[in-house]
């Protein structure tokens, strides 16, 4: 892969390769943005192909937390590390501890946190060699914690937004929606969902995750190749990115697509293609900022989870704007809050969050 290309395009300050030999790490850690303060955002485990899919995750999910980060008001910048699992070798101990090692090294310059295939006990380990960790157990009312949770609050207050401008009703209440991947932030907008009146259709790679929703919530489940040509109202996409694509996007027959999923969109072009098919898509960093909004108010101390159900609160309004800016321009919801957020890095500053909001 052209290296300094694509980082040159997508605009990355830096870029660190780790290899720990002794623990198996292997690890790429992307520094987007720290225009609006220390780079953050999750730490990503997962079998990539090889190691140009590694370095192209990192790439376009630390260009992502940048503007996430800018949108949710935060005073933060983006980042993101990804972690190139070994199928035949566990996780250890001692690989988080090599991990943390790493983050060390960058002097605070990027704050790590939990994301797909990590869980809250290696963040406990990172937390054992260094402090520019956060999603670790919180004390009593205090913010912090799996971010999972808080994130899927967004996700659901995000598709009652959605459905609001683009379907003219007050709640999910008799709508029927798709969720593709129903792990930790899937099943528990399933829950919300469900109990808000919704029924459900989903989908997961994992037999087990799909059937537990079965259980539960009497979703009807289907295969993951089936999703997202399911007749509902909306879409949620909760699994991997890149899940809009050409190919995809002329079987949808849903108005709505609010997910939680980073990099939803295959290529830019994408948004356009939804657009030109009258589908309302929220941008994928705008709705997914719970769990990050809930790591900066952990990392920055003295706050309180009442705190982070105010900030994510905000999430709604925040659509909203865009969505309103999308109609009034006729330009597809992906190239407003794009423009919303270079914007706001531009500044240099946070623009604070508020309850009335647009960024
Ligand atoms: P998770 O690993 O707990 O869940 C993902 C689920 O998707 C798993 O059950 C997995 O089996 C399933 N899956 C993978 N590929 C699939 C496919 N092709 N079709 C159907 N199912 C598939 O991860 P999570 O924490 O729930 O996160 C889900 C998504 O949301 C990820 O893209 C993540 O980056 C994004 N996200 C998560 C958070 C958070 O707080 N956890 C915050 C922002 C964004």
């Amino acid at each position: 892969m052209p290296i300094f290309a694509d980082s040159a395009r997508l605009g990355h300050e830096s870029i660190h390769h780790f290899h720990d030999p002794e623990s198996g790490l292997k690890a790429i850690i992307a520094i987007h943005s720290t225009a609006l303060g220390p780079a953050a955002g999750g730490c990503r485990m997962w079998h990539y192909s090889d190691e140009d899919d590694a370095l192209t995750d990192a790439l376009r999910l630390s260009r992502g937390m940048t503007y996430k980060n800018a949108m949710a008001g935060l005073p933060l910048g983006g980042g993101k590390a990804v972690i190139l699992a070994d199928p035949q070798q566990p996780p250890s101990a001692q690989l988080f501890h090599a991990f943390g090692r790493c983050i060390a090294t960058l002097g605070g310059r990027y704050i790590t946190a939990e994301d797909v295939g990590v869980s809250v006990q290696n963040m406990r380990q990172v937390k054992q060699i260094t402090n520019y960790v956060a999603g670790l157990p919180p004390t009593r009312g205090n913010a912090g914690g799996d971010p999972s949770p808080w994130t899927a609050d967004g996700i659901f207050l995000g598709i009652e937004a959605a459905v609001r401008h683009r379907l003219g009703r007050s709640s999910v209440d008799g709508l029927r929606v798709a969720v593709q991947g129903v792990g930790k932030v899937g099943y528990d907008l399933c829950r919300q969902l469900r109990a808000a009146g919704a029924s459900l259709v989903t989908c997961d790679v994992n037999a087990q995750n799909a059937a537990r929703t079965h259980t539960d919530f009497a979703a009807e489940v289907v295969s993951p190749e089936q999703i997202l040509a399911q007749d509902v109202d909306v879409i949620a996409p909760c699994a991997l990115g890149a899940v809009l694509n050409a190919e995809s996007i002329p079987q949808i027959s849903a108005s709505v697509i609010a997910g939680a999923a980073n990099n939803q969109l295959a290529c830019e072009q994408d948004g356009q293609r939804l657009h030109d098919r009258n589908i309302l898509y929220a941008p994928d960093y705008v709705i997914n900022a719970g769990g990050i909004i809930s790591v900066s108010l952990e990392y920055t101390g003295n706050k309180t989870t009442a705190d982070t159900r105010a900030q994510i609160a905000l999430i709604p309004q925040r659509l909203a704007d865009i969505f309103t800016t999308a109609d009034k321009s006729r330009q597809p919801t992906n190239v407003v809050a794009d423009s919303m957020a270079e914007h706001i890095v531009a500044a240099g500053r946070p623009t604070p969050a508020t309850a009335t909001g647009t960024p």
